[in-house]
């Protein structure tokens, strides 16, 4: 039987970033992950925006996660001898007076991470706005793909990956730790995203997935200097691509991109853009969020060697750099889980039985 410390299913953010810095850590892990295009990380636009919503408030925690990613990032593109992060801006084009009032409000209250716009006419040789515009900044912007497959490659290079499914048939738990398909490990995490839900450990965790659908479209001649946004947003992505998107929904009955949102995404972009474009790709993911909005980190209460990374919601690309790394450090005995996000906050919950 082979031997490991931890066993790690899933190779979005969360199981890239646990694997990262158990590499770093000197820690042994194989990672199990079943190929396809079907996890969120691959379909995410990689932005990581400080300010959200119609208030435009900063966003939990932004101010540790942001610093802590710009280095990661940094650090494993380093790594990777590819860089896979850069920072940038956002260019909010108010969709109408309230959110202009809103930019306004919140910049005269407290101006972190926002900068009204100067000369209000830059972007017309582009886009058709009428109420102006102010800048998100910085942002950070991770190129997710090229992330995720150059790690994928290096795991493949070191044998650390077995490219399958997880099949809860195979696995079995010893006092000592876990077994799975002829591998021994004392720890499993689970950062399989949308998966979770069916996890009989952890299916009881408030789990509300959302489904988010987009498009990549190719745009010849717009700056890709920097993201734009007026409601929906275009984000750089490859080469004249941008990624456009996206929706937001609680109640889906499916995860299939649907007619209705392509319809509204291009009506949207015809409006707006004054350039010619072309939709390379229109997808649709479920991001692995939570009802609190909060992550879940950490291992089981009643099954101390299974644990899980997951629950990153809208905010996978800040969360899981983080989050992973506080996993890793507690697993040496040299730091603890935000109370916030640690699984240990569901030990009712997770004592009931499945
Ligand atoms: C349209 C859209 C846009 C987004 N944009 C952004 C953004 O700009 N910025 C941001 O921060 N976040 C964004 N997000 C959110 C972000 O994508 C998620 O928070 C993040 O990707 C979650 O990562 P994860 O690793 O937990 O899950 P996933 O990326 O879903 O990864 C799960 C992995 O587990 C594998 N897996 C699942 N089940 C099994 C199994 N049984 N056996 C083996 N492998 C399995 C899957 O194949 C996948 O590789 C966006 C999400 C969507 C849908």
């Amino acid at each position: 039987m082979e031997e490991t410390e931890l066993l790690i299913v899933g190779q979005g953010l969360a199981g890239t970033w646990l694997s990262f810095w158990l590499y770093k850590a000197g820690i042994p892990f194989k990672l199990i992950d079943q190929p396809g295009p079907g996890g969120a990380s691959l379909r995410a636009a990689g932005l990581i925006n400080p300010v959200t919503g119609r208030r435009m408030v900063t966003t939990w925690m932004i101010d540790e996660l942001m610093p802590f990613a710009s280095k990661a990032y940094q650090e494993v593109g380093k790594f990777l001898d590819e860089p896979v992060i850069t920072e940038t801006s956002l260019i909010d084009f108010f969709p109408n007076v309230q959110m202009l009032q809103a930019f306004q409000k919140r910049y005269a209250e407290n101006p972190a991470y926002l900068l009204p716009g100067g000369n209000q006419e830059k972007f017309t040789e582009w886009f058709r706005y009428d109420l102006g515009w102010g800048s998100i900044q910085p942002c950070l912007l991770v190129n997710v793909e090229k992330l995720l497959a150059g790690w994928r490659n290096w795991l493949k290079k070191n044998n650390l990956i077995i490219e399958s499914g997880f099949d809860f048939s195979d696995f079995r738990q010893d006092p000592e730790g876990v077994d799975y398909a002829g591998i021994h490990a004392r720890y499993i995490v689970f950062c399989d995203g949308k998966s979770s839900v069916k996890n009989p450990y952890f299916g009881k965790l408030p789990f509300a997935l959302n489904k988010g659908e987009g498009l990549l479209v190719e745009i010849k001649g717009l700056p890709a200097t920097q993201s734009y946004k007026k409601g929906m947003s275009l984000v750089p992505y490859r080469e004249n691509i941008f990624w456009l998107g996206s929706s937001y929904e609680w109640s889906f009955g499916d995860d299939l991109p649907s007619e209705k949102f392509r319809t509204g995404a291009e009506n949207w972009l015809r409006g707006f853009l004054k350039l010619p474009y072309r939709v390379v790709e229109h997808f649709a993911a479920l991001r692995p969020a939570t009802l609190e909005r909060r992550p879940f980190v950490g291992f089981h209460p009643a099954f101390p060697h299974i644990g899980m990374l997951n629950g990153m919601g809208t905010k996978g690309c800040s969360l899981a750099p983080y989050f992973a790394r506080q996993l890793v450090d507690s697993l040496k005995g040299e730091g603890t889980i935000n109370t916030l996000a640690v699984i240990s906050r569901f030990e009712k919950i997770l004592a009931r039985p499945y």
